[in-house]
């Protein structure tokens, strides 16, 4: 029987398997390596006493439908979670305080004029600047813009530093001076180029909306941000379950792959006789990739290479209510680098994901974020400086002196990929060279999309088309 080797077993990794599982069983076989002794990569949920700690990722964004899709397929959709809505809204730590993020903001663009105006968030030349949009013409020319550059000719240097930085690119961690705009957020080029301002876009955007659908009895509400019952690991857990185990190689590091002149791949394990493969799923962040492929083609690892790589840390911290004053009753914060603190954002959890992030109500559950392109030599300080450093930060911007009950912390070196200035050209590179290599797939959150949605998209895509091709 052919086979396919899958290199890491993350969302991505996983949700080829999976493919293969479903469509192929008994036809094409395949085998899952991964390097450490669990599965679900960034996914990572520990359940602690009743208590459900984020790792990575908190949620996924329903706008995309490869989650909902795939928990359908696995028969969870009754164990998704939607955000809870009642304590909707976040807000922006600045100038020494916390400020409501306006009504009707759309990602980063103004679409209710009342809110805006009375926000204090942002000055008054700061929302003259950004009301401006209206009339600023189209860029012209189709070059790569940094997010940075872009939304700072459309809406003004306040809009870049206090909304945009801190909420846009904190979703890559990113520094929005580097980050290309064409990579990462795509749909605001889109925008520009058909409404000649965002603001006119987001206007229509939520004109056309379709209205919020009545809850269907028996069906779990659609909310922006969504996640499961017992947190996004679940959907690993429910994924792995339904994989044949004899499939999964785990704790086993792959060292390298090479193409033999039959047109099949060895692949290269520490210690260990190399396995052969008729096609090959390189699942692995681009760093790893890159290393990994070096013997198949120097200009893919090259390109890899250029993929530059953010570290951040999760902290959570989980209090008794009662010892508590501040209002929880939001999805948190973020925090702009001019302010130069020592955490990003804090999420409220167990407001967020009401009643099912703590034992009961007598906890409260709060997740800061460390790290990021200013601030990345933090990530990698000991435990009890760590918590020291947080529990402080926490103290001064939201006023909680208590000790924590409980407190988990995960680190994410180099955890999290850059879509720098020219990522697509450099994505082009390397699927022109890889069309040299019939059978090899280079999937993940490296490279087009960062999200949940995506890896799940890429993972499933590459299986499908490893089975055209050993067909
Ligand atoms: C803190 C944080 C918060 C995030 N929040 C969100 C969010 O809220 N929503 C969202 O949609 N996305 C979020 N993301 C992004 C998302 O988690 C990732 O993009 C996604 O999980 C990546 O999946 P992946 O399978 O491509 O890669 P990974 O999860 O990195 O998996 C790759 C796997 O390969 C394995 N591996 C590496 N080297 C080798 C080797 N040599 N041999 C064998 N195995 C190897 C690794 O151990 C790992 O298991 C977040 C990420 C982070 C870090």
């Amino acid at each position: 029987m052919k086979k396919v080797i899958i290199i890491g077993g993350g969302m991505t990794g996983l949700a080829a398997a999976y493919t293969l599982e479903e469509k192929a069983r008994g036809k094409v076989d395949y085998l899952l390596i991964e390097q450490e002794n669990r599965l679900g990569g960034k996914i990572h949920t520990a359940k602690e006493d009743g208590f459900v700690l984020e790792g990575g990722p908190d949620c996924f964004l329903s706008e995309k439908p490869q989650v909902a899709q795939l928990s359908e397929k696995l028969g969870i959709e009754d164990r998704l979670l939607p955000s809870h809505e009642a304590s909707k809204g976040s807000s922006v730590f600045t100038g020494g305080r916390l400020h409501k993020l306006p009504e009707g903001l759309m990602l980063m663009v103004p679409t209710k004029i009342m809110p805006f105006a009375f926000s204090s968030l942002i000055s008054w030349p700061g929302k003259i600047r950004m009301a401006m949009d209206l009339f600023i013409p189209r860029r012209k020319g189709n070059q790569d813009e940094s997010l940075g550059s872009f939304v700072t000719r459309r809406l003004g240097r306040e809009a870049l530093d206090k909304i945009a930085e801190p909420l846009i690119g904190g979703i890559h961690s990113g520094d929005p001076e580097q980050m290309s705009l064409k990579a990462s957020f795509p749909r605001f080029l889109q925008m520009e180029e058909k409404y000649g301002s965002l603001i006119r876009a987001m206007l229509s955007a939520r004109k056309n909306a379709p209205s919020r659908p009545q809850p269907t009895p028996g069906k779990v509400e659609k909310t922006y941000f969504m996640s499961f019952k017992g947190g996004m690991g679940e959907l690993i857990e429910t994924v792995v379950d339904r994989l044949d185990k004899s499939k999964l190689l785990l704790g086993q590091t792959v060292t390298g792959v090479k193409k033999r002149e039959d047109g099949k791949y060895f692949v290269f394990i520490q210690g260990q006789d190399p396995l052969e493969a008729d096609a090959i799923i390189v699942a692995t962040p681009a760093n790893v990739a890159a290393d990994i492929l070096r013997e198949v083609d120097d200009i893919i690892t090259g390109k890899l290479q250029e993929i530059p790589y953010v570290s951040s840390a999760t902290v959570s911290l989980a209090y008794r209510r009662t010892d508590v004053k501040t209002d929880l009753n939001s999805f948190g914060f973020v925090i702009p680098r001019k302010e130069n603190r020592k955490i990003m954002a804090v999420t409220y959890s167990s407001t967020k994901w009401h009643k099912h992030r703590t034992p009961n109500d007598e906890y409260v559950l709060v997740r800061a974020f460390v790290g990021g392109p200013g601030n990345q030599e933090l990530v990698t300080i000991d435990d009890e400086k760590m918590l020291k450093m947080v529990q402080s930060e926490v103290k001064e911007i939201m006023g909680i002196d208590a000790k924590p009950v409980r407190t988990k912390i995960f680190r994410w070196v180099k955890g999290m990929p850059q879509y720098t200035m020219g990522h697509l050209e450099r994505m082009e590179e390397v699927e022109k060279q890889l069309s040299k290599y019939p059978g090899l797939y280079i999937v993940g959150g490296s490279y087009r999309g960062v999200g949940i949605s995506n890896c799940i998209g890429e993972g499933s895509g590459a299986a499908e088309k490893a089975l055209a091709y050993l067909a």
